[in-house]
């Protein structure tokens, strides 16, 4: 089939669930254009001011897995087999994520951002193009106009368009101007600023490398995840009024040694001080919408679709999940992969596709939102209750 008769798709957004849906088009014989607004992480570091690493479950490693994509990511994360809780005395107690050694795995975002675009860019029907900024859609028309670099722009033609542009996505602003989208945006009142701890001096972890850290303290929490060079990433969850309270280097050491003290020699005074001021001070918001779709022109995936608060750790497992539902919704209206009605669908089996995902993967995802919220209520406080303590052990921990 030449190229210019191919099924095309124009994915919007490069991050981390963008890539992965473009391996997964890849895979179908499509052709693949990937825009995405920043410049290419694999040439210059990417200063994105999102989490450094990530918490990788089932849910996600098994999207990486029917794509194939899985080795370099499986191998390059690290296990962690409950959470370890750190109380105000610098009691740790370990609270084992399931009895039968069940994992989730601290990974780095960018190496597999990286990897990810290197595996789309592995088929010779994927295009990645950086500095290209979705600007405009006209669905009906299935064009989509991007900003480039030197502020010109290019308007480009699709089948269908994959929005992949994350929370403040403008595939989804611009589809709710198209079509009757329900949608409703809910920022917490809490914030994120993301701190580190270094490895020893003899070049070990600090702590455990196997757990998830937890400093639950009933209104708010700090956790921390390894990373492979022995440092930990650590992040810092608590009202805007408590980071508005902390001016100076004074208030920010009191609050420490109050609040979190085991950590202090973990991570040096000069070193939290420097991170804090540092860092943004991130705000964290939930997104629901509905439908994710609009006839057989667009859909909307990851946190485009369903942006979640960070504390079940499942935003991104979440994304990676769409692909496969998504694609397996392709399989059941288009046929599988060898099927010539899967490599020129028709607009109706398209439609028909799109539509069955959005029905199917609403409710899935917005029940992952509420867990997601109610999460943060069981971190920061009722992993430090008698109650809990003496469910799990009923349970059979
Ligand atoms: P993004 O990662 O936001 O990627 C969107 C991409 O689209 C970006 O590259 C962006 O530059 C590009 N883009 C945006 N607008 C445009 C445009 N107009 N044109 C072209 N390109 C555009 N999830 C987990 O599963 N586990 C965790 O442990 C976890 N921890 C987290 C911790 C914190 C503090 C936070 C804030 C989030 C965490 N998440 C976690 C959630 C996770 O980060 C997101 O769910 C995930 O990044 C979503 O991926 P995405 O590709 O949908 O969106």
């Amino acid at each position: 089939m030449a190229e210019s008769d191919k099924f095309s798709v124009a994915i919007v957004g490069g991050g981390l669930v963008g890539s992965l849906a473009a391996v997964y088009c890849a895979k179908r014989g499509w052709k693949v254009d990937v825009y995405e607004a920043r410049r290419d992480p694999r040439l210059e570091s990417v200063d994105s001011g999102r989490s450094i690493n990530l918490a990788l479950s089932v849910r996600g490693i098994s999207a990486l897995k029917k794509a194939g994509v899985d080795e370099k990511i499986l191998s390059n994360m690290i296990p962690m087999k409950g959470r370890l809780i750190h109380s105000m005395d610098g009691k740790l107690s370990s609270q084992p994520y399931g009895i039968f050694g069940e994992c989730i795995n601290s990974v780095d975002r960018m190496m597999m951002n990286k990897h990810l675009l290197d595996s789309a860019e592995a088929y010779p029907n994927v295009k990645l193009h950086f500095h290209h900024e979705l600007n405009q859609c006209d669905f009906d028309n299935q064009k989509a106009t991007f900003t480039k670099k030197d502020g010109s722009s290019v308007t480009v033609k699709a089948d269908i368009m994959i929005g992949a542009d994350g929370v403040y996505s403008r595939t989804r602003q611009q589809l709710m101007r198209k079509s009757r989208i329900n949608f409703s945006q809910q920022y917490i009142d809490h914030a994120w600023v993301e701190l580190a701890i270094p490895p020893t001096a003899e070049g070990e972890y600090a702590m455990d490398a196997h757990h998830l850290h937890i400093w639950p303290r009933q209104t708010f929490m700090m956790i921390a995840l390894p990373n492979l060079d022995k440092s930990f990433t650590v992040t810092l969850f608590m009202p805007w009024s408590k980071f508005d309270a902390i001016k100076t280097e004074q208030d920010l050491l009191t609050f420490f040694r109050d609040t979190f003290p085991d950590s202090i020699p973990f991570m040096g005074e000069q070193l939290l001080v420097a991170n804090y001021f540092k860092n943004i001070k991130g705000s964290l918001a939930q997104i629901k919408c509905r439908p994710y779709h609009y006839q057989d022109k667009v859909v909307i995936i990851g946190d485009a679709a369903h942006a979640m608060v960070p504390f079940y750790g499942q935003g991104m497992n979440c994304g990676m999940e769409d692909c496969i539902v998504l694609d397996d919704m392709f399989t059941k209206h288009l046929g599988d992969l060898s099927s010539p009605a899967s490599l020129g669908p028709s607009g109706p089996a398209v439609a028909a596709a799109l539509e069955e995902y959005s029905e199917n993967r609403n409710p899935d995802a917005e029940a992952m939102c509420d867990l997601a919220m109610y999460n943060y209520v069981e971190m920061r406080s009722s992993v430090t209750k008698p109650e809990y303590l003496f469910r799990k052990k009923v349970e059979g921990w």
